[in-house]
């Protein structure tokens, strides 16, 4: 299902893209895994063209924009003995256009055993991850196909998480698990490896041996024997889902449930640890109410909400959120943002799950676009400090961040080259967010407009633009100079104060790359603010109050300062 609202004609998209290609212009890029096996957190590297295979991946391109997904169902037997997998993805789509050829991606480390439109077996052409797909006749603008894509092989572990893992519990038995975000998906599976376009539900079914368990995303639907030692683990995806999310789980799980009104929640851990998860998961069910309160109904209720133990971090894998925190507050059992408020609660399982309002309900279409997951995400953690402890803690909770921000490059990466931004998305996006609110300056109006946010995009992907344009009619302000300012370019505003104290005035101005950048803010006395609505040219207020003692509301604002 095409989730975009086509506010972006695909042309521009394109023509950036291949502009980007032919300027090379310095942005981060993410290689394809096979050539560097960089961690997702690599710090910071010298700039490098798009390569032939970011391109493949990124952009959307004709063989892309030419079908809409509907559905898919993965269909893969994993082989944890000979570390091997085999299976095949059947692909639903309707064309948009009359076409004979459509674009798929699959890891070159991977074998194509066939690929079928009924009993009809298809040509394809390989190109690093992209497969092009031939069909002997025209595809009708309109109507629905379905093609079986085998394949097998052994998928490449790499990046921060694995992308596929076959990995030993503690004790020694099999655990495997995917977490591809970086990679793409195509990294194990057969698909459109792409953000825009997203299927409208999928089946998932995972054979293992039968001492095993598999968890993946949605409804578990049953797990019939197959008679040869195996069991096929069967779930149903009744939601759009992201490719990135979608996961597989093998391992020796114990299961515990529960439920919040008429969600269920399900929570599958190693034996050795189920005491312990039974205590630090029990935050689930606080969570859940927190992110409701403020956004309204968990997105993937028939699909139930389910945490999974993996020997890393965590990833918001859509309704099977995995969990590697250590069964500790904290984030691997740091205080995160180091103001003393991060040890009251587990970072992986308040963060990763925030990601089912932001990230998997509401996505972005582009991978530049990310910040739409991380920086929201990351100001879901405030709320849920807000939710629980009060305004002052998350706004504090929040201005933690300040010392992770590099302010080296923008948050927004080049679009349609499968560009990964930097982590100032999280950190840089929360702040910036935070100083939305201090503009919007209404709580009441603030949070309804979170609310409403979520609701008229959700289950959507959407790109920065459809943000700005909402924030824009909804509060009647112009903000756009402000969300270019914080997300397209490196520095963030600085509030230029000249001080007069004799003449008992203070000028000032905004220093920012944007010259049309607005932005009103707190100044004067902590418990007395005034606030003063300075633009790029300088103005001048009158103020008893000497240079030393003039304050700015910095924990409000996201901005420099400097007095002369
Ligand atoms: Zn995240």
């Amino acid at each position: 299902m095409l989730r975009h609202l086509f506010r972006h004609p695909l042309r521009a998209i394109l023509a950036a893209a291949s502009a980007a290609v032919l300027a090379a212009a310095p942005a981060r890029s993410m290689s394809s895994p096979a050539v560097s096996p960089a961690p997702a957190a690599a710090p910071q590297q010298a700039a490098a063209a798009p390569t032939h295979a970011d391109i493949l991946r990124g952009a959307y391109g004709p063989y892309r924009a030419n079908n809409d997904l509907l559905s898919y169902h993965l269909d893969v037997r994993v082989d944890p003995e000979k570390k091997f997998i085999s299976g095949k993805n059947t692909i639903r789509f309707k064309m948009l256009k009359d076409d004979t050829r459509i674009q798929l991606d699959l890891h070159e480390a991977l074998n194509i055993d066939k690929i079928l439109m009924g009993s009809t077996p298809l040509k394809y052409e390989r190109d690093s991850g992209a497969v092009f797909v031939d069909f002997p006749q025209t595809l009708r603008a309109g109507r629905t196909y379905a093609i079986d894509f085998y394949y097998s092989g052994t998928p490449l572990e790499s990046g921060r998480f694995g992308a596929f893992a076959f990995k030993k519990d503690p004790a020694g038995r099999p655990w495997i698990n995917t977490a591809c975000e970086g990679e793409g998906a195509s990294v194990w599976w057969p698909n459109k490896d792409q953000w825009r376009d997203e299927v409208q539900n999928m089946r998932i079914s995972v054979s293992i041996p039968n001492n095993l368990v598999d968890v993946s995303n949605g409804k578990f639907l049953g797990k019939p024997d197959l008679g040869d030692g195996y069991t096929r683990w069967d779930w149903l995806v009744h939601y759009p889902i992201n490719n990135y999310d979608v996961s597989l789980n093998i391992g020796n799980y114990q299961h515990f449930s529960d439920r919040l009104g008429s969600l269920p929640m399900d929570f599958y851990v190693l034996p050795e640890d189920l005491d312990k998860a039974k205590t630090q998961f029990a935050q689930a069910k606080g969570m859940i109410e927190a992110f409701q309160h403020y956004f309204g109904e968990y997105p993937f209720k028939k699909d139930g909400y389910k945490l999974v133990e993996v020997p890393y971090s965590g990833m918001e894998h859509q309704s099977a959120v995995t969990y590697g925190n250590h069964f500790a507050n904290g984030y691997l059992e740091r205080d995160w943002t180091g103001v003393g408020i991060s040890p009251r609660f587990d970072f992986i399982i308040i963060h990763e799950s925030g990601h089912e309002w932001f990230g998997n309900s509401v996505s972005a279409a582009d991978r530049s676009d990310m910040w739409i997951h991380e920086g929201w995400t990351t100001y879901l953690e405030a709320l849920y400090v807000e939710y629980r402890w009060g305004k002052a803690d998350g706004i504090k909770y929040n201005n933690g961040y300040k010392d992770k921000v590099k302010n080296q490059e923008p948050i927004i990466a080049q679009r349609g080259v499968n560009a990964n931004p930097p982590p100032d998305q999280y950190f840089k996006g929360t702040l910036f967010i935070n100083t939305l609110r201090s503009i919007v300056d209404d709580d009441r109006r603030w949070f309804k407009l979170l609310h409403d946010f979520y609701q008229h995009f959700k289950y959507q992907n959407i790109m920065t633009e459809d943000v700005v344009q909402y924030f824009n009619q909804k509060t009647g302000m112009n903000l756009t100079p402000m969300f270019d300012q914080y997300l397209r370019h490196t520095a963030i505003p600085t509030l230029e104060l000249k001080f007069d104290e004799v003449g008992q005035k203070v000028s000032y101005r905004w220093k920012a790359d944007e010259t049309a950048f607005a932005m009103p803010i707190r100044v004067g006395k902590r418990d007395n603010w005034q606030i003063i609505h300075p633009t790029t040219q300088w103005n001048t207020m009158s103020t008893a109050q000497k240079k030393d003692d003039f304050e700015v509301a910095t924990d409000l604002y996201y901005v420099n300062v400097t007095k002369e």
